[in-house]
């Protein structure tokens, strides 16, 4: 028997060229946040240390997918790259029909469209604050059909991403087939934590829906890292790829937006897929008002071939493999030191509950905006609020929403930072968590009408504000 009681595992790759970033002091952070009104967004980048604040956009090309930025084919119309990423969605996803757009929210737009009619209820497991907000601009209404146990901080459930049947059932009953255009399912449902989805429960969905004539559109923005959760917790999965498992979940949706920014491993783009060719035709000829020719929808030739050649680069099983290992290598360290975290781990990032880190401050002082100030101040580390600021207001009372989860998101791009980044990050978060009844909420002194999360600004409360000096 071997001595060895593990082995680890390492990148699937080396480092080639980098990119040096600034050391700041405190009080230079103090003073960036300050002008920033405490919203991380609004944080210039050259003054964060470790960028923690999305997944989106932010990862690392390979020296392919930089090559193939040189293949580029500008021509307005028929590009050949183009070709190249249809041919890699069909391989890879297995949709019949694709249509590059700008990014991830181009192609919600266009399918809340062509879809939703006035008054219609489009059930989704949990929201996501873009993909929502075009359901709603559509005429839609947006409702929430995930499982309890996903509002819960700290319920082990290895699927929390699942829709609850019975709460879709009753939707169908209370508002019939016909009100209902399609289920919205996110893979690693983005605002529960980077939670997945299990097969089992889509294979379930497609039978309800089939039974219903109603579509089932996928947000597949983090398909591969779902993918990946259902290899390694899913009976029956064990010896499948990534790759395989990924066409799998395809195969019982009609239809999915996609944002490249995410899995795919590139800076910009996205696309939405459809297997109906009458409704694929009528998205061709919308994408013509708001992203560009149906070949090319908002993108450069140069970005559609990165977006190909990243596809199929993400659904490598060495790579996932890494990629989750070291977002669980950091939650392993926070649990460590006790910081309330979202279990289980999620796939692109640790989620700090905000309310159990900050359970002094009511949650309409903004406990994790104030959190994800404070982690700035701290050590230059930008992460995201996912809490009311995000959930934003009903359209109806006006009031805030007030969701269940009040999260802090460390977000983990993809091929960035290194194993001794992921220490300094614990032990900053750890810090903060020490000197936690000193922190004070917050007042909002600037509400933007759309995704105010995005540019909203705020003032410390007097006693935050004292200490803070
Ligand atoms: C990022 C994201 C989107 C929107 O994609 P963009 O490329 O940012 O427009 C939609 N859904 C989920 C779950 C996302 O994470």
């Amino acid at each position: 028997m071997s001595t060895l009681k593990k082995r680890s595992w390492a990148e699937p790759f080396k480092i080639k060229m980098v990119e040096l970033i600034k050391m700041t002091t405190r009080e230079q952070r103090l003073k960036a946040i300050k002008e920033a009104g405490y919203n991380t967004f609004l944080l210039r980048s050259e003054d964060v240390y470790i960028d923690l604040l999305t997944d989106s956009g932010t990862s690392a090309m390979s020296d392919e997918q930089w090559a193939g930025l040189m293949l580029g084919d500008e021509a307005y119309a028929g590009s050949r790259n183009f070709y190249n990423l249809e041919a890699a969605v069909k391989k890879y996803y297995g949709y019949k029909h694709v249509i590059p757009t700008h990014q991830g929210r181009g192609a919600e737009n266009i399918l809340s469209q062509i879809m939703i009619k006035k008054g219609d209820v489009v059930p989704g497991n949990m929201y996501f604050t873009t993909t929502r907000l075009h359901q709603e601009l559509a005429g839609g209404i947006f409702q929430d059909v995930i499982i309890d146990e996903a509002h819960d901080s700290e319920n082990p459930h290895p699927f929390k991403g699942d829709i609850d049947l019975q709460k879709l059932n009753a939707l169908i009953k209370k508002h019939g087939a016909h009100k209902i255009p399609y289920v919205c399912v996110a893979t690693t449902v983005n605002l529960a934590g980077g939670q997945p989805v299990s097969m089992q429960n889509l294979k379930e969905l497609r039978k309800l829906t089939h039974k219903h004539g109603i579509k089932i559109m996928l947000d597949m923005t983090r398909i591969a890292e779902n993918a990946y959760f259902i290899q390694q917790r899913e009976k029956g999965y064990e010896k499948k790829s990534v790759a395989a498992i990924v066409k799998e979940i395809c195969s019982y949706t009609d239809g999915a937006t996609f944002s490249g920014k995410k899995d795919a491993l590139v800076n910009i783009g996205g696309f939405l897929a459809l297997n109906d060719t009458e409704k694929f035709e009528e998205a061709s000829n919308l994408v013509v008002v708001y992203e560009g020719l149906h070949t090319y929808g908002g993108m450069a030739g140069r970005d559609m071939e990165a977006m190909a050649i990243g596809i199929e680069e993400s659904v490598n099983d060495d790579h996932m493999k890494a990629r989750i290992g070291q977002v669980i290598y950091l939650g392993e360290q926070l649990q460590k030191a006790g910081i309330p975290i979202v279990l289980p781990i999620g796939g692109h990032g640790i989620f700090i509950d905000a309310k159990k880190f900050l359970p002094h401050i009511p949650q309409n002082e903004f406990p994790a905006q104030t959190l994800a100030a404070e982690l700035y101040i701290d050590s230059g580390i930008r992460s995201m609020e996912r809490g009311i600021v995000s959930a934003g207001r009903n359209a109806q009372t006006g009031d805030h929403y007030y969701p269940k989860l009040e999260l802090v998101r460390l977000t983990i791009p993809r091929r960035v930072y290194t194993q001794a980044h992921m220490d300094v990050i614990a032990e900053s978060v750890e810090h903060v968590y020490e000197n936690r009844k000193k922190i004070a909420g917050m007042k909002m002194v600037y509400e933007p009408k759309y995704l105010r999360f995005f540019q909203a600004r705020f003032k410390q409360k007097p006693a935050a504000a004292k200490k803070a000096g």
